[in-house]
């Protein structure tokens, strides 16, 4: 049992390390929704279908169930029976989630399998449109935001860690462009919940942005 919480915001903002965080200290699921739209668009791209073909891409979706398996650092996630756990993150699929994420029926197939996992409560999600569309009704919304500079810095610090070399400016640009497709796109675009916290993670530590989360929640 438990709430819902919904986590929401654009990229690199700090939403599933803070999600990580707040769903082990509540013993709750944590569902990494970008991980489904980044699988079925590495999904598709396997099978060298056309990313804005939405017909395509659907008949992808129905014979890729995805999956999540514990794991350390990272939950595993499975597009079929294949890890694609790192692959997900590469380059190739970061620039090209936000064309199939845009694709209507692909989003109304997904948000479907997240409502089902989210239905028992106890499950922290984090999402562009979780608040406003996947779980309208959650009893938490939060709606985390940094500059992106900010955010583009932490990416690329994350980057050296794993000895990926790209430059910040070509990181801030990439940051920007997915931005910019995530909150112009047609279906649920990436936009605070009226009724969600919007915390600018800017200046705050993990911990600071966590604890509010929790004060949020135990309110
Ligand atoms: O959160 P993450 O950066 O991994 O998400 C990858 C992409 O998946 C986003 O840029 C967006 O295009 C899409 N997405 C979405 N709706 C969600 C979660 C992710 O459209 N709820």
């Amino acid at each position: 049992s438990g709430i819902q919480v919904a986590i929401d915001g654009p990229a690199s903002a700090g939403k599933s390390t803070v999600a990580k965080l707040v769903a082990a200290k509540y013993g709750y699921v944590y569902l990494d929704t970008g991980a489904m739209y980044r699988a079925i668009t590495w999904a598709a791209m396997d099978a060298k279908v056309a990313l804005d073909d939405e017909a395509a891409v659907m008949v992808v979706v129905e014979k890729t169930p995805i999956h999540f398996a514990p794991g350390t650092p990272d939950q595993l996630v499975f597009a079929g029976d294949q890890d694609v756990t790192r692959v997900i993150r590469e380059e190739t699929v970061t620039n090209n989630v936000s064309t199939v994420a845009a694709l209507p029926a692909v989003r109304a197939a997904l948000t479907a399998q997240m409502q089902t996992i989210a239905a028992a409560g106890g499950i922290v999600m984090d999402g562009r449109d979780i608040g406003t569309t996947v779980l309208p009704n959650a009893q938490v919304k939060i709606f985390l935001e940094a500059s992106v500079a900010e955010r583009a810095q932490r990416r690329f610090k994350e980057n050296q860690a794993k000895g990926i070399d790209v430059s910040l400016a070509t990181l801030e640009q990439e940051i920007a462009a997915r931005d910019y497709k995530d909150s112009h796109r047609a279906t649920s675009p990436l936009t605070q919940a009226t009724d969600a916290e919007l915390v600018d993670t800017t200046s705050l530590t993990i911990e600071e942005v966590v604890n509010k989360i929790a004060d949020a929640i135990d309110k």
